[in-house]
């Protein structure tokens, strides 16, 4: 593996491989751009079958995190952990705690947060060792599930992309094909029925599609036939890889537009929705709010800051679709560089030299204080 020449095409500031034999870590932390701010994402446990699959999604998901950072509108930049491991069987206190140990010796240039294998309970052991940790349990002042948020984001792009299609912003207009309805999908059901939408939904849990037959009057429909109800919204919820060459040809939508992550088999299909005049709101700027919120417990968490902020996606979206049409191209490539745009922007805010802040002007006040 020549992790030199693979670090230099990905663009990383700085790769760590963290390894404690004793406790038996074997761990890496990307962090791909810090230009915005401190490098914020998850860790992920997973039994990667070799090193080199392991470094290849550590440096595939950082990235990712700065684009989606950045399109976001946050002062953070894109990083990501993993830990080498089955989560099933090698989690341990002293593996987590030594983890934590590591990305304490960062000082803040990267944050961590659960992700894929990792619970609340594990970052409680991560929290004993370092600051450096969000999406901690409520009890220390965490931010608590951050599906709904996930999910207003979500209702608001569908919004926007509503506006672009058609000039009519107004839910409840038009019919909504939800696939899956966990955590996320659940909670934009609610949203969409509350504005009277007519929705279709799927998802191989049955109790949970019976739930929205049976709550939220929705229409269920097999896991295939999904992609072929009369439906003006797309809105896949559940799985990556759900725009592709075979899906697509069954489409009637107007709009795509859900949570999950890598929607798109791969970016020409990106192109393709273009080219049918649906419109395609890109999904890691859709599925933000769940970063939104973790990261408010940076500044002390406040769910009403949480919820204002996950609002501004729908101009987010908009924005994107700007890009598309100033530049000529699919809202998937516009999202990408509206992210580098801001990157290049922020980074050029070079100040002069400010001199050293001797003075604690924290117990002043500008009404002149008490
Ligand atoms: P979840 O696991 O709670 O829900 C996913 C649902 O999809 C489940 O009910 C599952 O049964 C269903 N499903 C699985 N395979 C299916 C299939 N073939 N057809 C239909 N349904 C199927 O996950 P979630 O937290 O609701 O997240 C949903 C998506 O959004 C995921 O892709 C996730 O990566 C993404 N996402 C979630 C968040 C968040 O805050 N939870 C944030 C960003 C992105």
């Amino acid at each position: 593996m020549n992790i030199f020449e693979t670090i230099d095409k990905t663009e990383h500031e700085e790769v760590v491989f963290c390894h404690n034999k004793d406790v038996g870590l074997k761990a890496i932390v990307a962090i791909h751009n810090t230009v915005l701010g401190p490098a914020l994402g998850g860790l992920r446990m997973w039994p990667y079958a070799t090193e080199q699959e392991a470094l290849n999604d550590v440096l595939r998901l950082s990235r990712g995190m700065t684009y989606k950072a950045s399109v976001s509108g946050l002062n953070l930049g894109g990083g990501k952990s993993i830990i080498i491991g089955d989560p099933k069987q090698d989690k341990s206190e002293e593996l987590f705690r030594a983890f934590g140990r590591f990305i304490d010796s960062l000082g803040g240039r990267y944050i961590t947060a659960e992700d894929v294998g990792i619970d609340v309970n594990d970052m409680e052991y991560v929290f004993q060792e370092t600051e450096y940790v969000v999406g901690v349990h409520q009890v220390h002042g965490g931010s608590g599930d951050p599906s709904p948020f996930t999910a207003l984001g979500t209702y608001q792009s569908i919004k926007a992309s509503l506006e672009k299609k058609y000039g009519n912003q107004n839910v409840g207009d038009y019919a909504y094909a939800v696939q899956g309805v966990g955590h996320v999908g659940i909670e934009l059901v609610k949203l969409l029925h509350a504005d009277g939408a007519k929705i279709f939904v799927t998802d191989i849990n049955q109790e949970a599609v019976q739930e929205c037959v049976d709550k939220y009057g929705c229409e269920a429909v097999g896991l295939d036939d999904i992609y072929q109800v009369d439906a003006d919204v797309y809105s896949p919820c559940a799985l990556g890889a759900t725009v592709n060459d075979e899906t697509i040809e069954q489409f009637k939508f107007d709009v795509v537009c859900g949570s999950a992550n890598n929607q798109l088999a791969e970016t020409r299909h990106g192109d393709e929705l273009e080219k049918r005049g649906i419109v395609y709101a890109p999904d890691y700027a859709v599925n933000a709010g769940g970063l939104m919120n973790v990261s408010i417990e940076l500044q002390g968490y406040n769910k009403d800051r949480a919820t204002r902020m996950t609002r501004n996606i729908y101009y987010n979206i908009k924005r994107i679709f700007d890009i598309a049409d100033r530049d000529g191209i699919a809202t998937w490539k516009a999202a990408d560089r509206m992210g580098e745009e801001r990157i290049q922007k922020i980074g050029k805010v070079k100040l002069p030299y400010m001199g050293q802040r001797r003075v604690n002007f924290s117990g002043r006040s500008k009404n002149g204080g008490s």
